[in-house]
């Protein structure tokens, strides 16, 4: 599969950067870019799992 991600943990990104490529892998139903923000590390559990909303400003 094509690595899709390109940044980094703990990178900071701006408006406008290309952070990943766009698909349609696994249980989905259309092209879109999958982001989530997790801390520590996505787990199996996703216990880690933050609110996007509180990191990101529009
Ligand atoms: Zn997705």
């Amino acid at each position: 599969m094509l690595a899709s991600r390109k940044v980094s943990a703990g990178a900071n990104v701006k408006k406008g950067q290309f952070i990943g490529y766009m698909g349609n892998t696994g249980q989905s139903t259309g092209m879109h870019l999958h982001f989530e923000l997790h801390s520590p590390a996505w787990n199996s559990s996703k216990s880690g799992k933050l609110d996007p909303a509180k990191y990101v400003q529009f």
